[in-house]
């Protein structure tokens, strides 16, 4: 069966929620992959920094057989010796007193915000039903009702409301407009450290160390969704910690993508004690979630982000890969702009053209926000295959 025979059943069969690039893809390894004729590609989307640890890192997968040979599912209904082990990994290298796993990045951020919405009435004494939470214009968190509800992007929300009330746009990079329209009833701020599908989209420098300094002052939550940003991507653990100490961690953290080693959705929502002491028993759930499958990959995939130095890798490779990015000559190149392995290159035409190149040249990558293309590949790719990506994007870019 060639690759034609299995986008035709594709198109056939499934909705067309998605435009993919056409290559039909079979097997991968580490930051390589191979489409049904056995040509290889570089992956530089990593499924949207899902594939921190690359493709089928044999540790994660040498975990997941293990545990296949032992239980799979067990509900929340029983405890597992799974989740027991990932609860107190997440613990050890976040500094959270509790987590609460879910599934998808989505499922966690609507659970950070009803965590969130429940501290405020119940805590902060904000009236039932009446608080706010303000994000960030350009933002993406996922695509339920309640998420696309603060999306600013008019395709997300078009034809699907009503929409779920309660929160406030400010532009993002400014925390003044933040001080501004903080008042009695806001819960707190929901914000990426980096806005990732918006088009990598890096704030000012200091801008986390004052949203951290006023959302204290004011007494409001600072949530950070680091789906994207979290787990090595932009050279350090997390995002946040470029400038925030541990003592001035974000209120609420919320972590997916890679926490699934490439896998297996795996999403958790991070908090101390008093936040998430305000969830009890039959306030919330997931079947899947937390189940001993996703604990195992969870606890692999830290590991290997931890034992393979992968945040450090990512600091050392994206310099590289931007400061070369940076210096091909090019009529198209805008800016290049990233932090760590999370690098966007503004052009001044649509980039969908320019994938659909270097996809023929062998490396996949994907636009965002029509006129960025953007290169995030496994965290475990090294200077060579970085070279390899460059000589095609220069070929594809320079002419
Ligand atoms: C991908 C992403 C999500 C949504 O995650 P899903 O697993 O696709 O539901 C939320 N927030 C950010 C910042 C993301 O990059």
């Amino acid at each position: 069966m060639n690759s034609l025979y299995h986008i035709e059943l594709t198109e056939k069969y499934g909705a067309h929620n998605y435009k993919p690039l056409k290559v039909v893809l079979t097997r991968g390894e580490g930051v390589w992959v191979w489409d049904v004729e056995g040509n290889k590609y570089i992956d530089m989307l990593s499924s949207y920094s899902a594939l921190n640890q690359g493709h089928r890192h044999p540790k994660i997968i040498n975990a997941i057989i293990e545990q296949l040979n032992n239980i799979t599912l067990t509900s929340r209904a029983f405890y597992n010796d799974k989740l027991s082990l990932f609860l107190k990994k997440l613990n050890e290298i976040t500094g959270y007193d509790k987590a609460l796993p879910m599934n998808s990045g989505a499922e966690a951020v609507e659970t950070a915000l009803k965590i969130a919405r429940k501290w405020a009435y119940t805590k902060k004494g904000i009236p039932l039903n009446d608080g706010e939470i303000i994000v960030a214009l350009n933002n993406f968190h996922g695509r339920t009702i309640t998420i696309i509800s603060f999306s600013s992007e008019k395709q997300y929300r078009y034809a699907f409301g009503p929409f779920t009330p309660g929160f406030v746009f400010v532009p993002f990079g400014d925390e003044k407009a933040i001080e501004r329209v903080i008042n009695e009833r806001t819960i707190g701020v929901l914000i990426e450290p980096i806005q990732g599908e918006g088009g990598i989209i890096v704030p000012p420098d200091g801008y986390l160390k004052k949203l951290r300094e006023i959302t204290k002052e004011k007494g409001v939550l600072l949530i950070l969704d680091e789906i994207q940003t979290g787990l090595g991507r932009t050279g350090k653990l997390f995002a946040y910690q470029h400038e925030l100490s541990e003592d001035e961690k974000p209120d609420i953290l919320i972590l997916g993508k890679a926490l699934g080693g490439g896998v297996y959705p795996v999403s958790v929502v991070l908090a101390n004690d008093n936040i998430m002491e305000v969830i009890k028993p039959g306030d919330h759930g997931s079947t899947f979630g937390g189940n001993p499958l996703a604990s195992i990959i969870g606890i692999t995939s830290i590991e290997v982000i931890i034992e393979e130095n992968l945040p450090e890798n990512a600091r050392i490779m994206g310099e590289y890969f931007i400061k070369n990015l940076r210096e091909i000559k090019s009529p198209y190149i805008k800016e290049v702009r990233g932090k760590g392995l999370l690098i966007g290159v503004e052009l001044n035409k649509p980039a969908r053209e320019f994938c659909e190149r270097l996809l023929e040249l062998g490396v996949l990558s994907k636009e965002t926000h029509d006129y960025v293309i953007r290169f995030a590949p496994p965290l475990i790719i090294k200077r060579e295959e970085i070279d390899w990506a460059l000589e095609r994007i220069e070929a594809v870019l320079s002419k």
